[in-house]
């Protein structure tokens, strides 16, 4: 409870520890709701070939090539081993490592084809890479939405109230989700060039940094403090406008990419503000932005004990971008809770990090 700051409302993820009745019950619990969430959210075709009810194939948001070179012994670490607790598992196979089911196997082959080649990354990304990259990232928060509302459904009248009004958000979410989809799967289907995706950042270092991450995040503020996206804006008119981060080591390797839409036009200050870093304050600003706005980042078990146990890691891990439960406790007033979001996600406000991006922290090979 100590990083809990009373005065900024915002509902960070606490370290639970839970006694041992509790824990099983708990598991039990959440193991019989996925598993009938997940009969509900199945898809009965391939989202991208369309093929009725296939084999769907467990695909890796993360290639899992990308994900061998820093794992030990096949495992990796999740979130859940910074924020600390025993209700969530701290461990991950490469097998289960951000995995989703919506397309089928020939499609996981086939598809994804030239990105999942180690050597094409090494290159700064066309348009059909970025393209295969977004789907991805696409299906797999498609995926998780579509879940989420399964166990809404399978909860029925037992699904509390502040569930109910997050599954609200996730339904119109899923559904700019699965329009974008269809323009990531256009562009990463083709090798023609498009101008539909713009990179702001690109950088090969030539080491394996000790994380894995690749995922769309919702920025709300940039590096000063103004607004990016306001996530709690619920007119449909206004969209949101995600930006895909990757940090993915490949082959001795770490590829550093962010880009978004070339429609975007809220990431123009935070590009500014971006390349007029020094190297290494770009990198550590990334690192920041992944650990504040994700639970999904895949560490490295080499990564040592004092980096695990630093306490501004712990403290941007544990930050819950999700500002529905303060724009609810406050009965909507969405005005003060992107007041308060803009100071608290301003990234030079953010407290400095290990840069886990130097080479400091890179893996011996
Ligand atoms: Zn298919």
């Amino acid at each position: 409870m100590e990083d809990q700051d009373e005065a900024s409302f915002r509902q960070d993820f606490n370290a639970i520890h839970a006694p041992e009745e509790t824990l099983i019950r708990y598991r039990k619990f959440r193991s019989d709701l996925d598993k009938a969430a997940k009969k509900s959210a199945k898809p009965d075709t391939c989202c991208i070939c369309g093929k009725e009810n296939p084999k769907f194939c467990n695909s890796h948001t993360i290639p899992q090539y990308c994900l061998r070179e820093i794992a030990v012994e096949g495992k990796l670490l999740t979130n859940a081993a910074l924020v600390g607790g025993n209700l969530l598992d701290t461990e991950v196979g490469i097998a289960q490592a951000l995995t989703f089911k919506r397309i089928c196997r020939k499609c996981d082959t086939e598809f994804f084809k030239l990105y999942e080649t180690p050597e094409t990354l090494l290159q700064e990304p066309s348009s059909q890479v970025m393209g295969q990259i977004a789907a991805k990232n696409l299906l797999r928060e498609i995926s998780k939405a579509k879940q989420e509302l399964g166990s809404q459904k399978v909860l029925g009248d037992k699904s509390p109230a502040m569930y109910d009004a997050m599954m609200d958000v996730r339904s119109i979410d899923v559904a700019e989700d699965e329009k974008a989809l269809q323009t990531a799967l256009r562009v990463g289907g083709s090798a023609k060039p498009s101008n539909v995706y713009s990179i702001l950042y690109y950088k090969v270092l030539p080491y394996v940094v000790p994380f894995a991450f690749q995922q769309r995040v919702c920025l709300i503020s940039d590096f000063e403090g103004s607004v990016i996206n306001n996530v709690y804006n619920r007119n449909p008119k206004y969209k949101m406008e995600p930006l895909d981060v990757c940090v993915l080591p490949s082959k001795g390797n770490t590829v550093v990419l962010l880009f978004a839409s070339s429609r975007a036009k809220r990431y123009r200050a935070f590009a500014r503000q971006l390349r007029l870093l020094a190297d290494d304050e770009a990198l550590e600003a990334i690192v920041k932005i992944i650990f504040t706005y994700s639970e999904d980042v895949l560490i490295s078990k080499h990564l040592s004990e004092s980096v695990l146990e630093d306490a501004s890691l712990k403290q941007l891990a544990r930050m819950n971008s999700c500002y529905i439960m303060l724009f609810h406790s406050l009965k909507g007033d969405a005005a003060n809770a992107i007041h308060a979001a803009i100071d608290d996600y301003s990234i030079s406000a953010l407290p400095d990090v290990p840069n886990l991006l130097s080479e400091q922290y890179s893996l011996e090979r």
